[in-house]
């Protein structure tokens, strides 16, 4: 990242564009251009609602993220109806098969991993249930791409988004996103799309290796770096190593409930669990703010709960480049912050 910048409309930067844009490929399995965006991922998340076909949108919401997705898309103007399920499950197939023939929607708004609570979605049976009501799905993936498995082209995927901070372990400040033919044939219909995040000038500019506006060019260079460590791992064996790892935590949590005699639990069920993320219920009593400044007291940093879940849970982050070998450190210790904030309490 401190290399020299180069001009983003040099050969240079064409080269290292079209080196990413390979890569990138190969991490969303798409033979489809991937956007580049100097933004978070909140960007892509509103420049896919700002491109998606005009007429209602319908939203999924399972937990903070989901539930931002749909105030994003309200913030935009956009007509949106809401289909809930409780924080920590996902919702029921059959509930959005219903919705989505109730009315005529002209996209639905799902994510992938929802980082607030652990629980995964089945992206790939939500697509297929919008597009047969002739919906496209626009799918937030930010804490699961490069982590949970996703395959954009085979899938039959329209949107996918993610952001450069969490299962690609690169510094934030960049965000991905694929659009499939159909999608961007659409948004060229759309007349107040805006210009940041036009799907149409991503794809015009990709095709000449190129970004519309100036790129964050120091953090491209982070993911050049990056995505030749993620391609030498292999995309299938990196989703394999987060399963791994939500695996080992969810077996640890089960035999720690009983050593620290204190009613811990894994939010999601056992069927839908992210790969990259646990989210813990605590007992009541037990504050997630004490677990989390005992467990940063023996080295490691977990996170609080998220929303309305703050309090109540904690959440072990285990995506990126971490590892079976740091994470079970990682948990031995939450045991002992658990079982000493828990101790004191009870
Ligand atoms: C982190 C996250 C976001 C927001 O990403 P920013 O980069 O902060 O804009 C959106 N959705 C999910 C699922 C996330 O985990």
């Amino acid at each position: 990242m401190t290399r020299p910048m180069i001009a983003h409309r040099g050969k240079a930067f064409e080269e290292l564009f079209a080196r990413l844009e390979a890569g990138l490929r190969d991490v969303l399995l798409t033979a489809r251009p991937v956007y580049i965006s100097t933004s978070s991922a909140s960007g892509l998340m509103e420049g896919a609602v700002r491109n998606a076909p005009s007429g209602p949108l319908l939203a999924l919401v399972n937990g903070a993220f989901s539930s931002r997705f749909a105030k994003i898309a309200k913030a935009c103007a956009r007509d949106v109806d809401v289909v809930e399920a409780p924080w920590g499950k996902t919702v029921d197939l059959s509930d959005v098969e219903r919705r989505l023939a109730a009315r005529r929607y002209a996209a639905v708004t799902v994510v992938h991993s929802e980082t607030s609570t652990g629980a995964l979605t089945d992206v790939r049976a939500v697509t297929e249930l919008a597009h047969r009501q002739g919906a496209l799905c626009i799918v937030d993936s930010v804490s699961g791409v490069a982590g949970a498995e996703l395959r954009f082209d085979a899938w039959g995927l329209d949107f996918v988004l993610t952001g450069s901070q969490k299962a690609l372990a690169l510094p934030p400040g960049l965000a991905f996103g694929v659009a499939s033919s159909e999608f961007v044939r659409r948004a060229r219909e759309v007349m107040d799309r805006g210009l940041y995040f036009d799907v149409v000038e991503f794809e015009e500019f990709a095709a000449k290796n190129q970004t519309p506006a100036t790129p964050a060019l120091s953090l491209l260079y982070a993911l050049d770096a990056q995505l030749a460590d993620i391609l030498r791992e292999g995309i299938e064996r990196r989703w394999e190593r987060h399963a791994a790892m939500r695996d080992a935590t969810t077996a640890w949590l089960k035999r720690a409930v009983t050593r620290v005699d204190l009613d811990v639990s894994i939010l999601a069920p056992d069927s839908a669990r992210s790969p990259t993320v646990t989210t813990i219920t605590l007992p009541e009593g037990l504050k997630s703010a004490d677990v989390v400044a005992a467990v940063a007291r023996r080295g490691f940093v977990i996170g609080g709960g998220y929303g309305k879940l703050k309090d109540t849970t904690i959440r072990i982050g285990h995506m990126g480049d971490h590892t079976m070998e740091t994470l079970r450190p990682c948990l031995a210790e939450c045991e002992d912050a658990l079982r000493d904030v828990g101790g004191i309490k009870w």
